[in-house]
């Protein structure tokens, strides 16, 4: 039977799809029992509609994606607004250990690509944990040298993962994506940014209130100063969003 591909909307002309947790773990599910091969998972939030609009090759990159998860409530708010779409938060960090729950129930390995080695190994060790039977096929740092990209996805492949998470943040992940995803005998691949940070909890998930919300990009910021700079989007994301719907109107 042929895979119903998730509706695909846009925010701004980036592109993004209508779909919940449940049935994104659903369709994953199926592209694997499909032996579809190295499809790629992305997040959307306003920060990466942003960088979007600003780079023809990284949109390139996502306009690939086989899937194009809401991952930011500002995302979510602007397809609501914009198309009356009565669509859900799909967060990559809660995306992340669903897809892990449903490999561990149908015997399916896994590759943890990225992060600091501690951070990497910590991650495994929890997620063997919280679901026992999860088959961590391989797992490797994400600070290794160009040079040893081929080695790695020999690594990969040989492990006979069926899922490839890379947490390498953005750009980055999004970029390895592209370059390797074709050499790769994986079905799955999701780029989860600092997702095995929180796993092993040296970074903190905003507590239940602020995601409830839709604020855990406030949390991050007062918890996480640094990254204010990034936040700049945030405005310039809801300023745009607003013309849209005005001139939409018109
Ligand atoms: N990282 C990596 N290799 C690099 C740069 C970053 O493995 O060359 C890892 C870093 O250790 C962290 C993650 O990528 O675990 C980035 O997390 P961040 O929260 O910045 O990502 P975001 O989800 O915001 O893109």
């Amino acid at each position: 039977m042929a895979i119903n591909k998730p509706v695909r909307t846009d925010v701004l002309g980036i592109p993004v799809d209508c779909i919940t947790m449940d049935g994104a773990v659903d369709y994953a599910t199926r592209l694997i029992d499909e032996n579809k091969k190295a499809c790629y998972i992305l997040a959307i939030n306003p920060e990466k509609v942003m960088a979007l609009l600003k780079n023809t090759s990284l949109f390139k990159t996502f306009s690939s994606a086989e899937l194009l998860i809401p991952d930011g409530i500002g995302v979510v708010m602007a397809m609501r607004w914009l198309h009356g779409l009565e669509t859900v938060r799909v967060p990559g960090s809660e995306l992340m250990p669903r897809l892990c729950a449903m490999a561990a129930e149908k015997g399916y390995g896994i590759f943890l690509y990225g992060s600091q080695e501690d951070v990497n190994h910590g991650s495994a060790e929890k997620l063997n944990q919280m679901y026992p039977g999860l088959k961590i096929a391989g797992r490797a740092n994400g600070y290794l040298k160009e040079e040893e990209m081929p080695e790695l996805v020999k690594q990969i492949n040989a492990s006979g993962a069926k899922i490839l998470f890379v947490a390498l943040g953005s750009p980055k992940q999004e970029q390895w994506i592209q370059k390797w995803s074709d050499k790769l005998d994986v079905n799955i691949i999701q780029g989860i940014g600092g997702t095995l940070d929180t796993i092993v909890g040296t970074v903190k998930r905003a507590p239940a209130f602020f995601c409830r919300f839709g604020l855990e990009w406030f949390y991050r910021l007062v918890t996480n100063p640094q990254r204010a700079s990034r936040q700049k989007a945030l405005p310039v994301f809801a300023w745009k969003v607003i013309k849209e719907k005005v001139k939409g109107k018109k």
